[in-house]
């Protein structure tokens, strides 16, 4: 239900674009989508959590423990996650938030928080994500001894690009992502005339290094690319799993890389 309900949101979002074309994007990996033979990246022990540092001031604060008023429901209705003590928790069922501003090449800095004690396994633990532009999923899991194909755990380019390394606290400790985002550029006939890149910190610790973003991140099958609008809201994904979230701020940057 959460799943399907962001589908039709990105659908939604693909129809207001007033595009239908599909494009073929080949991806650069002798691995399948999901592959269960991809080799898993190392485990890497991070430094230890600390306490929340503020935002740089030029930051655009999206959750600072108080409120989701810079966030919707995929309906653009209110936000339905629970906040309380300085977080903000996925109420599993109630789908994806968004943000309410449009962002499209950016520094995200988010801090999580894994459910305690785990309960599942595999894509069935801990399992939620982090929207860039609402169509490129860097996944969120509870990493920490939980094996899942290599592409699908947390700090991977879900479906596409594994981490580095597999940098993952316990649950139950917080931990937190630093990514930065250059979004893809369509020519004015749809087709892709860059595609996305993105950078992930995960605890500190280099997980995806200016990594190129074949497409739309879906479950199961090769990415694509469709065209979009510049800017589009960040998601957070409820896969059904209570997450606890803090300190979520954005910077916007530029489109141009070549300054
Ligand atoms: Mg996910």
């Amino acid at each position: 239900m959460p799943r399907s309900s962001f589908t039709a949101v990105l659908a939604g979002l693909a129809l207001a674009a007033g595009t239908t074309s599909l494009l073929a994007q080949q991806p650069q990996s002798k691995w399948k989508p999901d592959d269960p033979n991809r080799p898993h990246p190392p485990i890497v022990t991070p430094g230890p959590a600390g306490a929340p540092v503020p935002p740089p001031s030029d930051a655009v604060v999206l959750f600072d423990g108080k409120d989701l008023s810079e966030w919707m429901a995929a309906d653009s209705g209110p936000a339905k996650w629970k906040v309380q003590d300085g977080y903000v928790e996925i109420v599993p069922g109630t789908g994806t938030m968004l943000s309410r501003r449009k962002f499209g090449s950016f520094q995200l800095h988010l801090e999580f928080r894994e459910p305690t004690p785990p309960e599942g396994e595999g894509q069935e633990r801990g399992n939620s994500g982090v929207f860039l532009m609402s169509h490129y999923e860097i996944q969120l899991l509870d990493s920490y001894d939980n094996v899942t194909y290599a592409d699908g755990q947390a700090g991977a380019v879900y479906g596409q690009t594994p981490p580095l390394v597999n940098p993952a606290r316990k649950p139950g400790e917080w931990q937190k992502y630093d990514i930065v985002f250059h979004r893809p550029i369509f020519n004015t006939d749809g087709s892709i005339e860059r595609d996305a890149h993105v950078t992930v910190f995960f605890n500190n610790v280099l997980v995806q290094d200016n990594t190129d973003i074949w497409g739309w991140t879906v479950d199961h099958a090769v990415a694509h690319y469709k065209p979009h609008p510049d800017k589009m809201p960040l998601g957070l994904q409820d896969h059904g799993f209570r997450l606890r979230f803090r300190d979520i701020w954005v910077r916007p940057l530029p489109d141009d890389e070549s300054r």
